[in-house]
């Protein structure tokens, strides 16, 4: 891969199972990339630095959020979820990434939004489906990713908010924004 000396810079940020899951990443989002006609080193990167705090200090992450005006409503919801706009953040800063469709396609990995990009759709996608995921249902998902982008980010935006969902877990706004627009974007396509 092209960014492999990035990649290998993950290894000290992430236990070894995460540094499995974004090289998965990497590779998945380049092999879509290829497929759907994106730039494969944009994906790549994308792919390698989407989950690099996803380990980082709680409060750490929160302090940045506020410091880097972030949006938020953030810190209402989960945890979780603060690592991929800090995650942006990051690479921009550290890792001096400065193309806004790789930074973009980080700062969206975990909750999508309207209006996202092809190489948004890719990371978002590759995060749920490299091969060391296992979920019920993840075969179904990569069988749609190799045959339509828009059909599979559906889907896979669809088990997230669903799977939280039955959880009775919150959802944060952007992911049904986010669902609402495929939604509504593919229905007008077959009027
Ligand atoms: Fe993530
Ligand atoms: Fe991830």
């Amino acid at each position: 891969m092209k960014f492999d000396h990035v990649l290998k810079q993950m290894k000290d940020r992430m236990p070894e199972k995460r540094y499995i899951h974004t090289r998965g990443v990497a590779l998945t989002a380049i092999h879509l990339a290829e497929k759907y006609g994106e730039d494969t080193a944009k994906a790549e990167i994308a792919g390698i630095l989407h989950d690099s705090v996803k380990y980082a200090d709680k409060e750490w992450l929160r302090a940045k959020i506020l410091s880097e005006k972030m949006d938020p409503n953030l810190l209402n919801f989960h945890h979780e979820l603060w690592h991929a706009p800090v995650g942006s953040y990051v690479a921009k800063n550290e890792f001096n990434i400065d193309d806004e469709d790789v930074l973009q396609a980080i700062k969206y990995h975990t909750t999508g939004r309207a209006n996202m990009s092809p190489l948004e759709k890719i990371i978002y996608i590759s995060d749920m489906i490299e091969p060391s995921r296992n979920f019920p249902g993840v075969d179904l998902l990569r069988e749609k990713a190799e045959k339509d982008l828009e059909d599979a980010m559906i889907s896979c935006i669809h088990h997230s908010i669903t799977f939280l969902i039955g959880k009775k877990q919150p959802v944060f706004p952007d992911s049904f924004h986010c669902y609402n627009d495929l939604i509504q974007k593919r229905g007008k396509v077959k009027e």
